[in-house]
């Protein structure tokens, strides 16, 4: 079980940010690659990228966008609830000099979806 310790919503209702507890994934994910997380045991399976990690405190971050069951399902956690499955570090880590540390400092990619 890997438990909830932070949640936040980036915009209300809909765009919702969780702190998980899991080491051993904190400890060895890349940018650019996601976990597949299944809430509990009648849960489908849904890939979500992790946006932020500390191998220190064991904590990795998640942003999702609500879209259906299982993200609506993830939005009524609360802290100190606790997910079935995060399963990863999974896909292939982003390849790319500016993630050097010594070329770079922080690094914000920011994605936009537009939709008529
Ligand atoms: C590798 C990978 C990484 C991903 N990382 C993230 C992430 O970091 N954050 C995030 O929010 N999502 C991410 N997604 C998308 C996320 O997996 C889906 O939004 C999620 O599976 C939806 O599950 P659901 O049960 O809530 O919705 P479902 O019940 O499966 O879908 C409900 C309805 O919403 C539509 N829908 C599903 N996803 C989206 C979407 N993203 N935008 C618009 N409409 C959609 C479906 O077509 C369907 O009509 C990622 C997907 C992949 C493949």
């Amino acid at each position: 079980m890997f438990q909830i310790v932070r949640k936040s919503e980036m915009a209300k209702g809909t765009i919702i940010s969780l702190d998980i507890s899991a080491p051993k994934i904190a400890k060895k994910i890349q940018a650019g690659q996601f976990v597949i997380i299944r809430v509990n045991d009648t849960g489908e399976r849904i890939p979500l990228t992790v946006a932020d990690k500390d191998p220190f405190s064991g904590i990795i971050t998640i942003i999702f966008q609500v879209v259906g069951k299982s993200t609506a399902l993830m939005r009524s956690l609360k802290i100190g609830d606790s997910i079935k499955d995060v399963v990863g570090p999974l896909g292939k880590p982003v390849e790319s000099e500016l993630l050097t540390p010594l070329k770079s400092g922080t690094i914000i990619m920011v994605g936009v979806i537009l939709s008529e």
